[in-house]
């Protein structure tokens, strides 16, 4: 496995590869990878020749009251990590290579964007966009992996790539939980041991609202207030949204019915944590 910071170093290896015939997939990550990662690197192992992991905090999807300087960076674990799975390059820019001097080109999506975590964060999903399009124009994946566990993230991409005719396929993977439920991710490193335990609360009411959904609840409004109720009851969380949205626009929907997505983000003390279904 190969590690490098250098777009032009990216280039090379893939025109090689692309000599042999071989195709290629992108995982793009922030890096301090778990096995919600490790679901995306082992999918793209097994579909394609060669597998390029992206672990690079991109800045420009941080808001300036979050978390860019404190999120959790470990490269070293991470070559391991990719390594075990048989990655093939760590794509791990620092920002002046992503961002030169005078950059001044964005990818800015409307609508999807407007919704959800959209709305409390508002740059983030502009960084997202502008920055997974670099990556797609560097790397010139074949495949690229997602997870469901940004559900509106992995929506807001397949529709950039719609929109831009980007030649590449958007794969969406399934959400990995710790075995009591909580679903995985980089921050869950941030919650103390009461808040580990509370933010179970995120993981229990999507497994109510899946089961309210499977006893015939065909109001949305009904059954995000149900939800909202449940998470209300546990005095560490404080709720930032929970909305039953239409699964491809996000526009928010009256009616229980597919393509849904139920989406929340909650405060567990400062951290925030996002869990979601999808009918
Ligand atoms: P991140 O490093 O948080 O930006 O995540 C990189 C990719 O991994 C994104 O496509 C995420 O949706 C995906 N991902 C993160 N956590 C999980 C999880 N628990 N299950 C599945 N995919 C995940």
């Amino acid at each position: 496995m190969q590690v490098t910071g250098q777009i032009q170093q990216v280039r090379e290896f893939v025109k090689t590869w692309r000599k042999q015939g071989q195709t290629v997939a992108l995982v793009p990550t922030m890096g301090y990878l778990h096995e919600g990662h490790g679901s995306l690197i082992t999918r793209a192992r097994q579909e394609n020749d060669k597998v390029v992991v992206s672990i690079f905090v991109n800045p420009m999807q941080f808001g300036p009251n979050e978390d860019l300087a404190s999120y959790p960076r470990d490269l070293e674990k991470d070559r391991a990590y990719c390594e075990s799975l048989g990655a093939d390059l760590i794509f791990h820019p620092e920002p002046e290579e992503m961002y030169h001097e005078g950059f001044s080109t964005y990818v800015d999506m409307s609508i999807l964007t407007e919704e959800l975590c959209g709305l409390s964060r508002p740059v983030h999903f502009r960084g997202v966009c502008t920055v997974v399009s670099k990556l797609f124009h560097i790397v010139q994946p074949d495949r690229a992996y997602f997870g469901e566990k940004d559900a509106q993230q992995l929506a807001i991409i397949r529709h950039m790539v719609d929109d831009l005719n980007m030649d590449v396929e958007v794969i969406g993977c399934p959400i990995v939980r710790e075995e009591d439920g909580l679903a995985k991710s980089s921050r869950n490193t941030y919650l103390s041991a009461e808040e580990r335990k509370a933010a179970l609360i995120l993981s229990q009411t999507i497994e109510l609202g899946k089961q309210l959904v499977a006893e015939g609840e065909k109001d949305a409004d009904s059954l995000v207030a149900k939800m909202k109720e449940n998470i209300e009851k546990e005095p560490l969380a404080r709720i930032d949204y929970v909305k039953a949205v239409n699964g491809l626009t996000m526009q928010q929907q009256k009616n229980i019915e597919s393509p849904l997505l139920v989406a929340m983000a909650v405060y567990i003390g400062k951290t925030r944590l996002i869990d979601n279904f999808i009918l």
